[in-house]
């Protein structure tokens, strides 16, 4: 059975067709920002799902991994580690390429910033094809961090992006069919 705040989160998704080329049904989840209560919703569904499960590091994916990663991490306890796009990071970095819905980019996390053995929850706003989310734990994988599972807000279930994350689990909260 749902809980009953993923309904009031679900309607502050605004989908904006051919956004930002033709056949892309865009999912802006800034609308969602606009209200408190299900922004807040959204957060305390993960931190109830994360909290005591000994994470030790929350990674978001620019950039809307950026909004949704860090109040779920300050409220588990465990650090916030950007994964960013290209030369963005002023330190040393490890990069990572991968095919985008709609186009190619790259990852790049801060080398020391994850050590090995740590414990790692990857967040974005939305899983598509899987590529971002894949390249996301190529990075954490790469320095010996475990990932234990994927979060996202919204999954586009036809894309099977689900399929590529590597036999680990993913959590949504809401599916766009
Ligand atoms: P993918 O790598 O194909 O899973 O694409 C996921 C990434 O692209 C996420 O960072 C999303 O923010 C963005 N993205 C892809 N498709 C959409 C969509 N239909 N609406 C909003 N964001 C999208």
């Amino acid at each position: 059975d749902e809980d009953p705040r993923i309904h009031g989160i679900k309607t502050k998704i605004r989908v904006v067709p051919n956004f930002p080329k033709p056949g892309i049904m865009f999912q802006d989840i800034t609308t969602l920002l606009l209200d408190p209560k299900a922004f807040k919703d959204t957060i305390d569904l993960f931190v109830e799902r994360y909290k005591g499960k000994n994470i030790s590091v929350v990674a978001g994916v620019e950039a809307r991994g950026f909004i949704f990663g860090p109040p779920i991490a300050l409220a588990i306890g465990a650090k916030f580690v950007p994964l960013r796009k290209p030369r963005k990071l002023p330190g040393q970095v490890i990069s990572e390429e991968y095919i985008l819905e709609y186009g190619r980019d790259c990852l790049e996390m801060h080398v020391g910033a994850v050590e090995p053995g740590e414990r790692a929850l990857v967040v974005d706003d939305l899983i598509a094809t899987g590529g971002t989310l894949c390249a996301a734990m190529n990075l954490l994988e790469c320095v010996g961090a475990e990932v234990v599972e994927c979060a996202c807000l919204i999954e586009l279930p036809e894309l099977k992006g689900r399929g590529r994350l590597k036999g680990k689990p993913l959590y949504v909260l809401v599916e766009y069919q």
